[in-house]
């Protein structure tokens, strides 16, 4: 017998209030340049966890793409998994001097940052934010002499900014004991979010200034408070930063030029205002936080079932992936609310493919919303609604009939466990 769909709450969209924000989110931050050599293997990213039976799900694109969804990931990112050391330090100028203390603007981030990396990974990565310099750090020019702008590349701004800020810290800091470094900028450095975000990570980038022998390859910049006034921001405005960290870990921006409407507010790389949200299965898969047997390779013809466990909770099977050919395929979830999936307001099983041939920013991922046209089931600021009932429910069916591809979502047991169907002609 058929277990009945449950019903996912339809509200009606809260229409004006906030809109303009909403439309902010979509130019959340961009992904700098990253500068590594194609065909560098990644000896410092998280190692995935792989068996003979996962190998057809390894998928890659072409050298040419910067900033890859295939795995394993290659580049010069930091590591993802034990323990990563993230030199965290505070930065004003005269034109833009700190405003309260430097510790302050710390707490902004900490620790709810490393809450949410913990939870995340179900913790297999342990982060550190240390603070050496305990105090702003006052650079030698005016923040406007940097001309950093949104979508300034790290030549030459940021890169006398990094010597700067280098020669600033280097009396009190060892580079080489840290991962990644984390500059908190004083937010009244550059416009307010709310006009332009300036926030920027330049991952991977071994051209970068050496510092005690190791160039800053991975380095997150925040600026000004993703605050859209709703109230949320003591709560989740941190999460600026697990995004910008999310490059230095080697992932793809999701949202692109027409905004979040390719994965909606399923992943932080996506969309990062608002209330908190997780990361997808595929990245916790490449980012080395699942067990070989949590992943399924739905590689072979036939009729295969699966179930699948939430994605929020530790332990058991969390992704299915279905490889369509080298570069792409189909990953299954299942989504619920829990861990740091606060906004899940339908619960089910996201279906998205995933292409390794297509570049940060450009829609690397699609999410398939198995409830079109409907304005979703949230009314949260900031989380892109139509998406948000996008996931399948019991009794739903996707099908792909070109690629012979059909996945059914057959059943949830008591333990809010679901069962999938993989069908491959
Ligand atoms: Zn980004």
């Amino acid at each position: 017998m058929q277990p009945q769909p449950p019903r996912c709450r339809i509200p009606h969209r809260r229409a004006a209030a906030f809109a303009a924000v909403t439309l902010l989110t979509f130019a959340v931050s961009s992904a700098g340049t990253a500068h590594f050599t194609a065909g560098d293997t990644a000896a410092r990213a998280g190692a995935v966890a792989l068996t003979p039976a996962l190998v057809p799900c390894l998928i890659s694109g072409s050298s040419a793409v910067q900033m890859a969804e295939g795995i394993p990931t290659r580049g010069h990112y930091a590591r993802s998994t034990g323990t990563v050391h993230a030199l965290t330090l505070m930065i004003d100028f005269s034109d833009a001097p700190g405003e309260g203390t430097a510790m302050d603007r710390f707490h902004e981030f900490f620790p709810q940052t490393q809450e949410w990396f913990r939870t995340a990974s179900y913790g297999r990565l342990t982060y550190r934010p240390e603070t050496p310099i305990r105090d702003w750090l006052r650079m030698p020019k005016p923040f406007k002499d940097y001309g950093i702008e949104r979508g300034a590349p790290f030549d030459p701004g940021y890169r006398r900014l990094v010597q700067d800020i280098v020669a600033a810290a280097d009396p009190k800091v060892d580079f080489r004991q840290y991962d990644l470094l984390n500059v908190l900028m004083t937010p009244n450095a550059g416009p307010p979010a709310l006009e332009t975000v300036l926030s920027v990570t330049f991952a991977g980038n071994t051209a970068a200034p050496v510092a005690d022998g190791v160039p800053i390859a991975n380095a997150s910049f925040v600026y000004s408070r993703q605050d859209d006034g709703s109230g949320s921001y003591p709560h989740t405005g941190y999460r600026v930063l697990p995004h910008e960290n999310g490059h230095v870990f080697g992932l793809p921006d999701l949202y692109t030029q027409e905004g979040g409407g390719a994965v909606g507010h399923w992943d932080i790389m996506s969309e990062d205002w608002g209330a908190n949200n997780d990361l997808l299965g595929w990245h916790k898969w490449k980012l080395g936080w699942l067990d070989a047997d949590q992943v399924h390779c739905a590689s072979g013809r036939g009729v295969k079932e699966y179930t699948l466990t939430p994605l929020g909770r530790p332990g058991g099977p969390k992704l299915v992936f279905v490889p369509l050919d080298g570069r792409t395929g189909y990953a299954l979830e299942l989504r619920t609310r829990d861990g740091n999936d606060e906004e899940v307001c339908c619960p089910g099983i996201l279906i998205y493919k995933v292409d390794a041939g297509v570049d940060t920013g450009q829609g690397p991922i699609k999410v398939f919303d198995a409830h079109r046209d409907t304005g979703g089931c949230t009314n949260s600021p900031n989380v892109h609604a139509e998406l948000s009932d996008a996931p399948f429910a019991p009794g739903e069916t996707f099908k792909d009939p070109e690629a012979g591809i059909r996945i059914d979502v057959t059943a949830a047991d008591l333990e809010g466990n679901y069962r999938v169907r993989v069908t491959r002609q």
